[in-house]
């Protein structure tokens, strides 16, 4: 799917901006920062200044188009959503690479906060370590 369509599949207007935020995660190999997403997306279109893309993203991601991974040493991660639905993920902490997860602990959890009377609203699992190239 081209990214246009992958916007305008979720009734989003196709922006500049939108565009370049796309473009940048599509050919990155990593999960990126707002950060670095923002200096590359600069390269693209010059003169964007930092909030416009951090709005945008906030955007993307409530429309499922992207998924943002919270990270423990602050500053989260961002990527294009490979998987429909709820997961979570797995991020090589040397090489940036990440997949998505089936699992989820609250699955079991659940019945058990259950009887403690807690009604959970979210939850949030990730899991950082090396990939199988960046161990050897
Ligand atoms: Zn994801
Ligand atoms: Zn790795
Ligand atoms: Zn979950």
């Amino acid at each position: 799917m081209s990214i246009d369509e992958m916007l305008r599949q979720k009734k989003l207007k196709v922006t500049p901006q939108r565009k370049a935020i796309l473009t940048v995660l599509e050919k990155s190999e990593s999960v990126l920062s707002a950060q670095e997403l923002f200096r590359e997306v600069l390269e693209l279109l010059p003169g964007t200044n930092f909030s416009t893309i951090y709005r945008n993203l906030d955007m993307l991601i409530s429309k499922g188009i992207l998924c943002r991974i919270h990270r423990e040493s602050g500053g989260d991660l961002y990527e294009i959503r490979r998987k429909e639905g709820h997961h979570h993920h797995v991020v090589c902490k040397s090489c940036g690479a990440s997949f998505a997860l089936d699992f989820c602990p609250m699955e079991e959890l659940r019945r058990e906060l259950q009887k403690q009377g807690f009604t959970p609203t979210e939850h949030r699992f990730e899991i950082y370590g090396y990939c199988d190239k960046c161990r050897k």
